[in-house]
């Protein structure tokens, strides 16, 4: 199932994206004012629920906004997880304090505020004046269902609710000059995520995915998710073995090779640019840095 989130009279609702993706069905006659954060925490009930829900009225020119337009907390985000990706940033002298092309031995674990997230085709802010250097990060990101600590590698996918599209939205002169990489990862509007939230069981082959990335239409990253250096699995597990994860957490799990600090001399987004970042079976996002 794809589900959305998307705006109708100033309020947000739950629809279900059907057949090629251009369908939205509102699903407001079956769940009422249920948000997508709280039908996944209540799943077991509601799942079945959205299932089985017959005709639907459809919605026309829907406003789509992030799946999970207020998350529960920050986005747990994982840093140097594919290897070409490791080696660009190493190269690229923004990766301080410690700049090193060595791949990780460890997941690299930061957090994107809540204030970051944006829809699927909003624009992102480019925050004159506190940045002068964006640039975008096509990833995977995850949504947990069933909460818990201590998940095992095992169990990890039993955890999984679904998948989005999140762009990663990089400030990289202050994500270098405060070395933590809070501030540098969460001006307002740099998490666009979305369009749709696809359950698990409508994703197959998770390392089959792939990832990928234009911008104004060029090809800049592409790779699958099986090139992933610490796998869906492991970085739940790492994520789990001392932190309470809770329905509707995000993961996003890293980028791939070919973000604009990946060149020489680095090619920052400009105003006017429109990034897409794409995921086989997730569809698109598409945002204009304004
Ligand atoms: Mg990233």
């Amino acid at each position: 199932m794809k589900l959305v989130t998307f705006s109708v009279d100033g309020r947000e609702a739950l629809g279900r994206v059907d057949g090629d993706g251009t369908t939205v069905r509102d699903l407001r006659g079956v769940v009422g004012d249920l948000s997508l954060l709280e039908a996944i925490t209540a799943w077991e009930r509601v799942g079945p629920q959205l299932a089985a829900a017959g005709d639907l009225p459809v919605v026309e020119d829907a406003r789509l906004l992030a799946p999970i337009p207020e998350l529960r907390r920050d986005i747990f985000a994982v840093g140097k997880n594919y290897r070409e990706h490791v080696a660009e940033f190493g190269r690229s002298g923004y990766d301080t304090p410690q700049r090193s092309e060595d791949l990780p031995d460890k997941p690299i674990v930061f957090s994107k505020a809540t204030t970051s997230v944006t829809g699927p085709f909003d624009d992102v802010e480019s925050h004159p004046g506190v940045t002068a250097e964006l640039d975008y990060e096509s990833e995977l990101a995850v949504i947990i269902g069933t909460g818990g600590r201590g998940i095992s590698r095992e169990q990890a996918l039993e955890h999984v609710w679904g998948y989005t599209i999140i762009n990663d939205v990089t400030a990289r002169d202050v994500q270098r000059d405060h070395k933590q990489w809070l501030l540098g990862k969460s001006l307002d509007t740099h998490a666009p995520m979305g369009p749709w939230a696809v359950t698990a069981d409508e994703v197959g082959d998770l390392a089959a995915l792939e990832v990928s990335s234009t911008v104004n239409g060029e090809p800049r990253q592409k790779a699958p998710v099986a090139d992933l250096i610490f796998d869906v699995p492991e970085l739940i597990r790492v994520i789990s073995a001392g932190i309470t994860l809770l329905p509707g957490d995000v993961i996003a799990t890293g980028t791939p090779a070919g973000v604009g600090i990946g060149f020489d001399p680095p090619r920052f987004l400009q105003r006017g640019d429109v990034v897409e970042c794409a995921i086989t079976g997730l569809g698109a996002i598409r945002n204009t840095i304004a």
